[in-house]
């Protein structure tokens, strides 16, 4: 049924639209976390070089300041194994120049600038001489930028970290640490300038997230919890439904016994008003007859025993019009505007456990219709007209229990047709359909018909019963619209 269809679409969507959501902030939640934690290695390691590359500075200055006895080479092997990184130390040559013209120049420029001087090593990545000039002579250590790492402290291990660790200047770019790359997912980047004025390098920490870094474990307790939840959400809603359904099929029983009490008594004074009727003829014409033939001592007695007899047949009409009358009109007032459609869905809605039962096909065209009547009398007749059809309808095989209700305005009515594709009926039964009491079924009172056509007269509507080719039954509902 597409009711039923849409349910379950929904349900699915709410998982769904929940399951995403807590993957979604979970994700973000491990990312988040993630970010931190590399930031603050970021941190830490940044602090680190700084440290190291101030400490170069620190050791050419030293070295300037005091230059080495020349007898004294021991000197630079001590500081060596102070500073691994520190793979030469050279000094500028007594009595001249550097004999490389770069040199030179790195050293004229340390002299300007009071800063020591950066210089590539071609074909030897990683490693880089820093020169400075002093009072007296000028220094230069060659560096190995992976020895500058002190490993001991460094927070990211070299072998499984996944971060990658490059050290930048102009257009080189050494690689301290390679990092483990994952392909797909996020990707974490730090660039941040180390802190040296002499040696003006950039650090870049990049890092890789790959999806299997999510915590998934946690999103499927997430997804599994949710569906657990929507479960028993689910159940509670149907069990309130079912609630309510039992309520109002009771409410509507209620109505139905009431109005079928109302229909049997209908039906009782259309039975006894003919008798009375005749009995008060008949006993006015016996009353004549004494009058005209008997003794006159008899004559008298037989006309007071008629007179009474009289009176009592006219008792009994007056209590037979009596039970008439409270099967009265609705009031004008218990009539409200309403949408014949939706009358008709909570109806069906109502009886859809019935009509899955007996596996009925329905076919719905409802257009919103407004109509006034009165809400609970409308429900009953389309309820006993549904219920009808069901029972007609279970005595065809189950592939071909087809309902159609259809709905539309014709003139100055709104028309409702139920067409069932059941066995139908004979011509001769269709024209005693609405009669009191007719029935065709072993249990059957023979008063939902009836009773449907004194609401709808109420209402100032009206019913009809036709046949359907090939096969089946045709109820036609007609009520005005406003
Ligand atoms: P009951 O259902 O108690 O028999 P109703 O007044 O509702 O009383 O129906 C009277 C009769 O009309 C039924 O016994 C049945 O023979 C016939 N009838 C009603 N609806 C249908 C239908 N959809 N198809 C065939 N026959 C129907």
């Amino acid at each position: 049924m597409n009711g039923y269809v849409r349910k379950v679409w929904r349900w699915w969507a709410w998982w769904a639209g929940g399951a995403l959501l807590a993957a979604a902030l979970l994700a973000q939640w491990r990312l988040g976390e993630l970010r931190d934690a590399f930031e603050l290695d970021a941190r830490i390691a940044h602090r680190l070089l700084s440290q190291r590359l101030a400490q170069h500075d620190a050791v050419l200055v030293t070295l300037t300041l005091y230059p080495a006895p020349a007898d004294a080479p021991g000197a630079d092997a001590t500081l060596r194994q102070l500073y691994p990184q520190l793979l030469q130390v050279l000094r500028q040559p007594a009595d001249g120049p550097w004999s490389a013209a770069e040199w030179a120049a790195a050293e004229a420029r340390s002299r300007q600038t009071a800063l020591a001087q950066v210089l590539p090593v071609p074909g030897s990545p990683g490693r880089y001489g820093l020169l400075r000039a002093g009072p007296q002579t000028a220094v230069a250590l060659l560096i190995d930028l992976q020895a500058t790492v002190p490993w001991a402290e460094w927070p990211l291990p070299p072998d499984t970290s996944p971060v990658a660790v490059t050290v930048l200047r102009d257009d080189q770019a050494w690689v301290v640490q390679p990092g483990r790359t994952s392909p797909g997912g996020w990707r974490f980047e730090v660039r941040k300038p180390l802190a040296s004025e002499s040696q003006a390098f950039g650090l870049r920490l990049q890092r890789q997230v790959s999806w299997a870094e999510l915590p998934w474990l946690a999103i499927l307790a997430a997804t599994a919890g949710w569906a657990g939840l929507l479960a028993l959400w689910r159940q509670w809603s149907s069990q309130r439904e079912q609630k309510a359904r039992a309520e109002e099929l009771l409410r509507l029983g209620q109505v139905s016994r009431l109005n079928a009490l109302g229909e049997l008594a209908a039906g009782l004074a259309h039975e006894l008003n003919q008798p009375l009727t005749a009995i008060v003829a008949n006993t006015q014409a016996a009353s004549r007859l004494l009058d005209e033939e008997g003794d006159a001592a008899d004559a008298n007695a037989a006309r007071q025993a008629m007179a009474q007899a009289v009176s009592q047949a006219h008792r009994a009409a007056e209590v037979v019009a009596r039970l008439r009358r409270t099967v009265a009109r609705p009031e004008a007032s218990d009539r409200v505007p309403l949408d014949l459609a939706q009358a008709v869905q909570r109806t069906l809605h109502l009886l859809a456990p019935e009509l899955a039962q007996a596996e009925v096909q329905v076919q719905q065209d409802l257009p919103t219709l407004q109509v006034q009547a009165e809400p609970v009398a409308l429900e009953q007749v389309i309820h006993n007209l549904l219920m009808n059809a069901v029972q007609a309808l279970v005595q065809v095989p189950a592939p071909e229990r087809r309902l159609e209700i259809k709905l539309h305005a014709d003139g100055p009515w709104a028309v409702l047709r139920l067409i069932d594709s059941g066995p139908g009926f004979s011509e001769d039964t269709r024209r005693r359909l609405f009669e009191p009491f007719f029935t065709t079924k072993p249990e059957g009172m023979g008063l939902g018909l009836s009773l449907c056509e004194t609401l709808l007269t109420r209402l100032d509507g009206r019913i009809e019963a036709s046949h359907h080719t090939p096969r089946g039954a045709v109820f036609t509902i007609y009520l005005p619209l406003p």
